[in-house]
């Protein structure tokens, strides 16, 4: 995100994708930013990482908001605009920018978010706060409970990750908690019953998904040069899936902003 001479702000986008069916209800616009603090030992979009990278674009609220509603006719009553990424919430004044016109155009808004630049110092936090009121859902990924293992995983500790969790919940913004399964690294009980119990305590949560980890990400790695951390590590398997749906009791929510 910057501002020109003319305080226009800008975000700095990597990429659109007209048509998204899983990231939010319905038929989505997809905005990807670019940038992200984190280094998830499984991501699949390590392009999205540098903060500055001269092959993303840096476009204004209304250029990406043009060309969203061409696709408004396919959205339905559900669907709508999503930002995701790399980690939207670095851009936060863009994101304003952005959800504020749609939301006067009627558009339901959805911010997917893993939540590192969560903080309730200012001036982030009264920002955060403006966003929110524009946002109508948001997709908010917890990948480990446990802070140190989350900190192997992710380079990064949970515990204002934890907090934006519990800040939602306080101010009653409905969300998806999105935790992805990884074999040796997130899929132990211990730690899903450890994060059942914390999405229990939260009072904000329309839907829990588990998101199994997958290697089509990988080729990326490679080829920005970088060595796969998960290497001869497999998806998991269907029958831990089950159990950690089970254990999360993702049938206990009941996805209604989906329906
Ligand atoms: S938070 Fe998302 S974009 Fe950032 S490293 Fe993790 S998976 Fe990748």
């Amino acid at each position: 995100m910057s501002f020109t001479a003319e305080q226009t702000i800008t975000g700095n986008v990597h990429s659109i994708e007209s048509f998204g069916s899983v990231d939010g209800p319905g038929v989505r616009f997809i905005v990807f930013m670019q940038g992200c603090r984190m280094r998830c030992e499984f991501c699949h979009n390590p392009d999205t990482w540098k903060i500055k990278d001269p092959k993303a674009r840096q476009r204004t609220a209304e250029d990406v908001l043009n060309e969203a509603l061409h696709y408004k006719s396919y959205w339905g009553k559900k669907g709508g605009i999503t930002v995701s990424g790399g980690e939207p919430l670095l851009q936060i004044d863009f994101l304003i920018d952005l959800f504020k016109k749609a939301k006067e155009q009627g558009i339901h808004t959805t911010l997917d978010t893993c939540g590192q630049p969560f903080t309730r110092k200012e001036p982030f936090f009264s920002k955060f706060n403006e966003l929110m009121e524009y946002t109508d859902l948001v997709l908010f990924d917890i990948k480990q409970i446990d802070d140190q293992k989350h900190k192997e995983l992710t380079k990064h500790g949970n515990s204002n990750i934890l907090e934006m969790a519990n800040y939602l919940s306080e101010i009653n913004k409905p969300v998806w908690i999105r935790h992805v399964l990884v074999p040796y690294r997130s899929d132990y009980d211990e730690f899903l019953i450890r994060l059942d119990t914390f999405i229990k305590s939260l009072k904000n949560v329309d839907k829990v998904e588990v998101l199994p980890y997958h290697v089509m990400g990988k080729y990326k790695w490679e080829k920005l040069g970088l060595d796969y951390p998960l290497e001869g590590i497999n998806p998991p398997t269907d029958d831990r899936v089950e159990n950690a749906k089970k254990l999360l009791h993702i049938e206990d929510y009941k996805g209604y902003l989906s329906r």
